[in-house]
């Protein structure tokens, strides 16, 4: 599954709005399993809870934003939605 925060924004307002550019990732950590923010311009991240440093372009990408806020947001929707 593969959603995007304004696929969220849009499900929750029954809006059909303007769709962004991907700036940032929602990714799954390889190593201890957390979601994290990750810059889509960038080629690696580490995590910052485990440390282990991941390929984006290998990672399990759960979601994208459009800025740090939206991604952050979409991280906390995407945490409830595992609970
Ligand atoms: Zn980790």
């Amino acid at each position: 599954m593969f959603l995007s925060f304004y696929y969220v924004l849009n499900t929750c307002s029954g809006e059909k709005g303007f769709v962004g550019f991907t700036m940032y990732l929602i990714v799954v950590c390889g190593g201890c399993g957390r979601l994290l923010v990750a810059d889509a311009g960038k080629k690696s991240r580490r995590c910052p809870y485990c440390g282990a440093r991941m390929r984006l372009a290998k990672a399990k990408r759960v979601g994208s934003a459009e800025t740090a806020r939206e991604a952050s947001e979409l991280v906390q929707h995407l945490k409830r939605r595992q609970l």
